[in-house]
Order: structure tokens, then C-alpha cells, then sequence
């Protein structure tokens, strides 16, 4: 569905995309993940057509966005953190507004049921609240039809119940064996949501692959975190040497976790030592992205993108 080779974007000086390479596979849900300014909305805007590249080869759907044809149009759908529409029509005449632009939409019924704005079909658009906006917004994106839906942070500014709500869209428009293409900030959401990620850096990718996958890359290992009351001896020299101990608590990262893990617990037994609170997980997508991302996203000083910028639909 998508193909993207060598693609670079410059902005006078600026590199914002530094030749990347990505393939989505129809049907597949990807998460475009990266710190503030590291090329997302850029990546994304240019394989909608709303951007021209510096260089490289995209294909989205067989078709090169730059050319913006109508046919290519017709077959993508594209959910913005906000959208413009008249407030004074109802959501089902603001859905048939947009349907009306497209060649073989979706039914109405079908929409507003895939959102979950059935009781709200009558209600005028000013009248909505925050988050059947949202909706509204996600309706509007798939009144085409689309073959393949880009999504912008969809659930920035969600409650926590609104969010899953989201995910549940998300997941049936998967259902129906769309192509979703997202950008988010949240790590869950692409941990639950996702089949494959990437992570964007400074306009390069850092990494690719299944959620789960990614947190098996060296860069994050196994944790083990415990604590010592004050009263216990030290840890032994060949435990401690694997160990950062900030008072009594004790963090190690383990490539092998299991022997040590042995050499640990036995030592704890032998010695009548409590390890308070041991603690033994993988790696979460989280984790690895703040180990790709963490000096990037430190030097970056600035608020989180929806404040400082939210990409809009004017029709
Ligand atoms: P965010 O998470 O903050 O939305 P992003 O990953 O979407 O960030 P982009 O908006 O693609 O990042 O920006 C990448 C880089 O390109 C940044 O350094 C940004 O300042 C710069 N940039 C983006 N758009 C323009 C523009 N129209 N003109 C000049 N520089 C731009």
C-alpha cells in the first residue's frame, strides 16, 4: 500500500527527513512513532500529497501523491487532530456533506455505527462535545470509503474511556481490512493497536518491526529492580558490579537474566536477605522508545505537538 524509498525532505537548512525507507503491507495497521519535530507530520503530509518531497520515490497505493490525482484522492482517507465543519449541520448531514465528495462512499448507517454516534445523528456539530467530536472527526475521514486511513495522534486530548472507545474504531476499521496509518505519541496505544512500528529520529528511522519485536532489540534489556533494607549486607562483588544501587535501591539491565537471576535469589536465601519489592520485566515498547528517543526528546525544550501546532481540515 505504501512504498517509500531514499525519501528526504529539506526546509531551507533544515533536514527534516534525512532518507528513509518504509513498506506498509495492505491491511497492516503502522504506527509512526518519534519525539517533536523528529519528521513525522512531514513523512505523513507527503504521503498524503500535501507535501512535496526534496527527493526519493514514494508510492502510496500504486499512485505518487506529489501528482495529487483525483483517483488516488478518492482512496485515501485522512483524520486530522481537528476538523472544520459547518457547526449548524447535523452529524448526519455533515457525514452526507463528505460522503458526497467522494465516488462510492460508505453508507451513512455504516459510518456513523463504525464511530458510534447513533445517538447523536440529529444533533448539530456546535452541540457536540469534545470527544464525539473526535468521532465526528473519524467519520468524516472514512465517509470515502478509504482503502488506506492515515490518522493523526487520534486520541490526543482523550479521556482514558474516549481513548479506548477510539482504539475500539480503530480496531473494527482494521476489522473491515483497511490499511491504517498512524502517528502517535502514546506507547500503549501503539503497543495495542499497531502490527508494525517505527521509530523516527532526527529524520531517520531507528527502528522497525512488531511492537513486541522492537523491545527484543539489545538497546533495551530485561530489568531487575529491588530494594534492601538498610540492615542487609552488601551485595556480593559479582552481583554488585552489574548493579547501579542508589541507596538501598538496586537496578540492574540483563542481556541473560536467568543465571543471574540464580546467583541473586540464592544469595538472598542464603543470607536471609529480603529483596524488597524484586521486580523482573522485559522490556516495554515505552522503554525502548525512550532509549532510541531519550537524549532527542530531552533536547527538545518545547511543549507536545497539539499545543503547538494542530494540523486542521478546511473544506
Ligand atoms: P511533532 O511531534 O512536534 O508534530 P513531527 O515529528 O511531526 O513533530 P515535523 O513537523 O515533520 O515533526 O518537523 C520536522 C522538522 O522540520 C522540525 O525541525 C520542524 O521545525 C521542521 N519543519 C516542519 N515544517 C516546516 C516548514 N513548513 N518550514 C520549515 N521547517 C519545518
Amino acid at each position: 500500500m505504501i512504498e517509500i524509498r531514499g525519501l528526504r525532505k529539506t526546509y531551507g537548512e533544515v533536514e527534516a527527513v534525512r532518507g528513509i525507507d518504509l513498506t506498509v503491507a495492505r491491511g497492516e495497521v503502522f504506527a509512526l512513532l518519534g519525539p517533536n519535530g523528529a519528521g513525522k507530520t512531514t513523512t505523513v503530509e507527503i504521503l498524503e500529497g500535501h507535501r512535496e518531497r526534496s527527493a526519493g520515490d514514494v508510492s502510496v497505493l500504486g499512485f505518487d501523491p506529489g501528482r495529487g490525482e483525483r483517483a488516488f484522492k478518492a482512496r485515501i482517507g485522512i483524520v486530522l487532530q481537528e476538523t472544520s465543519v459547518d457547526r449548524y449541520l447535523t452529524v448526519a448531514e455533515a457525514i452526507d456533506l463528505f460522503r458526497s465528495y467522494y465516488p462510492s462512499p460508505l453508507p451513512r448507517a455504516q459510518v456513523i455505527d463504525l464511530v458510534g454516534l447513533a445517538d447523536q445523528a440529529n444533533t448539530r456539530v456546535g452541540k457536540l462535545s469534545g470527544g464525539q467530536m473526535r468521532r465526528l472527526d473519524m467519520a468524516l475521514g472514512l465517509a470515502g470509503d478509504p482503502e488506506l486511513l492515515f490518522l493523526d495522534e487520534p486520541t490526543t486530548g482523550f479521556d482514558p474511556a474516549a481513548r479506548r472507545n477510539a482504539w475500539e474504531v480503530i480496531r473494527n476499521l482494521a476489522g473491515l481490512g483497511k490499511t491504517i496509518f498512524l502517528t502517535t505519541h502514546y506507547m500503549d496505544e501503539a503497543q495495542y493497536l499497531a502490527d508494525r512500528v517505527a521509530i523516527i529520529v532526527g529524520g531517520v528511522i531507528v527502528a522497525e518491526g512488531p511492537p513486541g519485536n522492537l523491545a527484543g532489540r539489545d538497546v533495551a534489556r530485561t530489568r531487575v529492580r529491588f530494594e534492601l533494607s538498610p540492615d542487609s549486607p552488601g551485595l556480593p562483588p559479582s552481583l554488585r558490579e552489574r548493579a547501579e544501587i542508589e541507596g538501598g535501591r538496586v537496578t540492574m539491565q540483563l542481556d541473560d537474566p536467568l543465571p543471574v537471576l540464580h546467583e541473586l535469589t540464592g544469595w538472598a536465601l542464603s543470607q536471609g536477605v529480603e529483596l524488597i519489592g524484586l521486580h523482573v520485566a522485559q522490556p516495554s515498547l515505552e522503554d525502548v522508545y525512550l532509549e532510541l528517543t531519550g537524549s532527542a526528546a530531552a533536547e527538545d525544550d518545547a511543549p507536545p505537538a497539539p499545543e503547538r501546532r494542530r494540523r486542521r481540515r478546511r473544506r
